[in-house]
């Protein structure tokens, strides 16, 4: 579905991949669960477009919920797959998920979550066998040209793509605006899987003067309220 002009969703908001489509072809950004395979094709045909428009892959990080048909992608169709340097090994499977932890859990939004996740392919999850990696403050030469905004924590690779031809931040998980281990939502942290809360609180400071009105988090739906309101109610969850 297109969420913003030029920019479309698939799947559904427990897990989110966006597609940037401009004229001279699309970039999406994070790669979900493995079965958001069909709908990509299903939503690139939609679009009048097809994976031959796809010029890149960028990852916000290295999460398995957030490369799942990155690895497909590459080996089918030789789709360049990008993202931090830091997170470079835990993509390609050589480096091992940290998670400090933390934050409320609820069972019924977890097993909604497993559900959805496994449904889409989650178990088969491949790790992607080459990646290139970018590095903090580069602009990118892809469709929407983004420019990366290293917000580590959450994973030493976490990234934020600002895209501001469409005044639209993307922000993976550095926050989100639904926590799926307890069903919150709106704009807050996301401490169960971080790597390092610290870090991540921290992080955020690097995000404070960015302007971008349409707010693109990893989980949850889209935030049009201005990254500066995110960040303010960010910073009021507790952890
Ligand atoms: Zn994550
Ligand atoms: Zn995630």
């Amino acid at each position: 579905m297109e969420i913003a002009t030029g920019i479309h969703r698939i799947g559904s908001n427990k897990v989110n991949v966006y597609l940037i489509d401009e004229p001279g072809g699309i970039t999406i950004v994070d790669a979900g669960l493995p079965g958001y395979w069909s709908d990509l094709q299903a939503e690139l045909t939609a679009m009048g477009r097809s994976l031959d428009d796809v010029r890149a892959v960028l990852l916000t990080h290295a999460h398995d919920d957030h490369i799942g048909f990155a690895e497909r992608i590459r080996s089918e169709r030789g789709t360049p797959i990008d993202l931090h340097e830091a997170d470079a090994a835990l993509a390609r499977g050589e480096a091992k998920q940290k998670n400090e932890g933390g934050g409320p859990i609820k069972p019924l939004p977890i097993l909604a979550f497993l559900v959805y996740a496994i449904r889409k392919g989650y178990l088969r999850t491949k790790r992607i066998a080459e990646v290139s990696t970018f590095g903090d403050g580069a602009t990118l030469d892809v469709p929407g040209t983004p420019r990366v905004i290293h917000v580590p924590g959450h994973t030493a690779g976490s990234a934020a793509l600002l895209v501001p031809s469409r005044d639209a931040i993307l922000v993976g998980d550095a926050f989100v605006t639904l926590n799926v281990m307890n069903g919150s939502t709106g704009p807050r942290s996301f401490p169960n899987f971080n790597a390092d809360n610290r870090q991540a609180r921290e992080s955020l400071r690097r995000l404070d003067g960015v302007e971008a009105s349409l707010v693109l988090p990893g989980h949850g739906q889209p935030w049009t309220g201005g990254l500066a309101e995110a960040l303010t109610l960010v910073r009021a969850t507790p952890v």
